[in-house]
């Protein structure tokens, strides 16, 4: 058997650092708001290149406070708009209703799955406020035309980078590419912890001190309250899990690259549309390897058969979920089409070269 993701292979090649980091929590007595965080937040800044990390719960709150932070801020008020990818995962759309915010879907390019910049500004109104960009499947969406869009309309760029941690645009990493970022340490995400886990990474001093405090009953100094805030913190224990693997990271981004190469470079089926391979093969760290075909579902059966574990990511797009109601009768073809046809084969870096072409093999000899 061939799985989608073997955590258990993943995180076990650093058994030895990741049972002695967590001993030495077990042992300090200390488990919330320590040093093993302060740790992680400057090694992860340091990594990103940016000024300010602030961990907290998982990557939906991460998203969630810097809206609510600047909600706080007056940069933003209930009811204002909030533009963002129409076939993203549902926590980008949800961190933006959730502040009494209006998602505003844009459709994607059909070639890179990402939010298709030309189609932003003739969504752009004077409620208008900020773009959430995610970098869906590991792969940049960034450009100087988005920059100016944002400046000409004094917009907010916002990163959902829970799916490209280590990816680059120009020798800027992602997360430091627009105002504010949230990353997820999600187990599954290609910095995976081992539980939930998140954080936000901005250069702007007065949003993270907001988002600080929000994160923690939005208070500043113990039983002093200066916001409404909310329960959302990194823990000490997934703090230090995610420090060890944060130093491997780059070697586990190498490894998908490497295997995404060789899916491009060898799968040849003329019923399989391959994913854009981006000329600069740092934009894409490849958390997902996303094929699109007519009749997914005889290919996915077939792999299946033949030991393979295939994924869909995903197969309801926002809008047409019940949580949306609101949104069921808007009408996004690229989106739909895509939530058709898209199918996620194995890609990690457990996954072994003879696992890879044998999936490639299969592919290869597959006619329906
Ligand atoms: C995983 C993910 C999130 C949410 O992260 P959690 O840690 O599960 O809350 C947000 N956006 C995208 C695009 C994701 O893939």
């Amino acid at each position: 058997m061939i799985p989608f993701l073997d955590l258990q292979k993943i995180n076990c090649q650093y058994r030895e650092e990741l049972t002695k980091c967590m001993s030495e929590v077990l042992d300090s007595g200390w488990y919330l708001l320590g040093d093993q965080l302060k740790r992680f937040e400057k090694n992860l800044s340091e990594y990103i290149g940016v000024k300010h990390v602030i961990g907290v719960a998982n990557g939906l709150d991460a998203l969630r406070l810097i809206l609510k932070a600047y909600l706080e801020l007056n940069y933003l008020k209930e009811g204002d708009e909030v533009i963002a990818p129409a076939n993203t995962y549902i926590a980008s759309i949800l961190a933006i209703s959730d502040n009494r915010l209006k998602p505003i879907l844009v459709e994607p390019d059909i070639h890179t799955y990402n939010i298709d910049i030309e189609n932003i500004e003739e969504k752009i109104t004077k409620k208008t406020r900020a773009i959430m960009i995610v970098h869906l499947y590991g792969r940049v969406v960034f450009s100087n035309q988005l920059k100016n869009l944002a400046k000409k309309y004094d917009l907010k760029i916002i990163e959902d980078n829970a799916q490209a941690i280590g990816a680059e645009w120009k020798n800027k990493k992602t997360g430091n590419l627009g105002d504010a970022a949230g990353f997820s340490f999600y187990p599954g995400k290609n910095l995976g912890a081992l539980g939930n886990a998140g954080a936000v990474a901005t250069n702007d001093d007065d949003l993270a001190s907001c988002i600080r405090d929000l994160a923690n009953y939005g208070s500043n100094k113990k039983y002093i309250n200066i916001y409404k805030g909310l329960n959302s913190r990194l823990d000490e224990l997934q703090a230090a899990i995610l420090d060890v693997k944060l130093k491997y990271l780059d070697c586990e981004n190498q490894k998908r690259q490497q295997i995404a190469r060789y899916y491009i470079d060898h799968i040849q089926n003329d019923q399989i549309i391959l994913p854009d391979d981006p000329k600069n093969e740092k934009e894409h760290v490849w958390h997902l390897f996303v094929i699109r075909l007519k009749s997914r579902q005889r290919l996915q059966a077939y792999l299946s058969t033949q030991g393979v574990k295939t994924l869909i990511h995903y197969p309801v797009p926002p809008h047409r979920q019940k949580a949306y109601k609101e949104y069921n009768q808007q009408s996004f073809p690229i989106t739909e089409r895509i939530h058709q046809q898209v199918l996620s084969l194995p890609i990690s870096g457990a996954h072994s070269h003879k696992q890879v072409e044998k999936i490639t093999y299969l592919l290869n000899s597959y006619h329906q």
